[in-house]
């Protein structure tokens, strides 16, 4: 059974699309179109304190339960991304949907991205106040909009018209983030006033037995932000991106050093261009080239963008990895035989 999942992963890389659909027609046909579902999903990357750790694993728990039973179930990646990212935003631990930080005039705006490997587009929507959970307006952008990132009152527009209802923006704010926001306009924006919740972007990446890959971000950006402030996560590439014939990524931590190394698309450069990492590999450090990309990310990230942040991806066979130069990520994967691996 191994072998035969590995061998047809390995097929499954043949470059060109036309090659990748004939072959997955020729399984389809032999019956042989049952790969190997993956999925990893992630609640940010911050200075998680020891008493937030309980809260972030129930979560992340919950999202990859959520995930995985669409694609346990034979579902698809699209479906499986999009349950365990709205696990995510429904769950106040994370800074995504309800609970996300409040931006300096006290309101939630929130920004989410879902991109499907196969054919490249993205959805997203940005700086949206009126969204329960952006990551299915993101999805109604991917699937019928002829464009690929919606703002503000033109992404809460679109949603009118087919059919997501609005919420009153007081059903995104959590009264706990009512509070810090309160004493960071007293002092000023500072980590202690949000403790146990600093930060908590959220992320997922899919692979369905069809072969098809997907990856998501959902975010509240940081607190206080200026108002109509986006941050990496909505953006194509920044912080999100999935190409079939590579990987998936998503990504968390400071948007505007994220922006500036362009990280979901580096990785999957990388991933992409394997050889780049030869160097790093032959020294003898035991690690996948999953992680050998995710790490080389996060070392740019530093050393490029001076700043900290973290990431989580898949390559095309479904090997997950996960990187992050902050004391803790909060993030789940499913191991090949279906239990969960849960950190921190
Ligand atoms: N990357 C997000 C932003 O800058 C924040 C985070 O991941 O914590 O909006």
């Amino acid at each position: 059974m191994y072998a035969r999942i590995s061998c047809v992963s390995a097929l499954r890389n043949i470059s060109s699309e036309c090659a990748r659909t004939s072959f997955h027609a020729v399984l389809f046909l032999l019956g042989y179109s049952n790969l190997k579902p993956s999925l990893i999903i992630h609640g940010g990357a911050w200075n998680i304190p020891d008493e937030a750790v309980p809260d972030c694993r129930t979560g992340i728990r919950r999202s990859l339960e959520a995930g995985w039973k669409v694609l346990a179930g034979s579902g698809s990646a699209i479906d499986a991304v999009e349950a365990a990212i709205i696990a995510l935003e429904d769950d106040p631990t994370f800074d995504a949907g309800f609970g996300s930080h409040l931006n300096r005039d006290g309101h939630v705006q929130l920004d989410a991205i879902l991109m499907d490997g196969e054919t490249l587009k993205a959805g997203a929507v940005a700086a949206v106040e009126h969204i329960k959970n952006p990551i299915r307006l993101a999805r109604l952008v991917l699937e019928i909009s002829e464009h690929m990132m919606l703002v503000a009152t033109g992404a809460e527009k679109f949603a009118v018209e087919n059919g997501l209802p609005l919420s009153a923006p007081e059903e995104l704010i959590h009264p706990r983030e009512r509070v810090a926001w309160q004493r960071c306009l007293e002092d000023s924006h500072a980590a202690e006033h949000h403790v146990g919740h600093e930060q908590g972007t959220v992320g997922a990446v899919a692979i369905d037995r069809e072969g098809n890959l997907v990856a998501g971000t959902s975010t509240g950006g940081t607190c206080c932000k200026y108002p109509g402030r986006v941050g990496d996560s909505p953006l194509i590439g920044c912080g999100c991106y999935a190409d079939a014939e590579a990987g998936g990524v998503s990504c968390t931590g400071h948007g505007e050093g994220i922006m500036k190394i362009v990280m979901a698309k580096m990785a999957i450069d990388l991933l992409h261009d394997q050889r780049v990492l030869a160097p790093h590999r032959e020294k003898g450090i035991p690690t996948s080239i999953a992680q050998a990309v995710a790490d080389a990310c996060v070392r740019k990230l530093a050393h490029r963008a001076h700043t900290t942040g973290g990431l989580i991806l898949l390559d095309s066979n479904g090997h997950p990895a996960a990187a992050f130069n902050t004391p803790r990520m909060a993030y789940g994967y499913v191991e090949p035989d279906g239990s969960f691996r849960i950190a921190p």
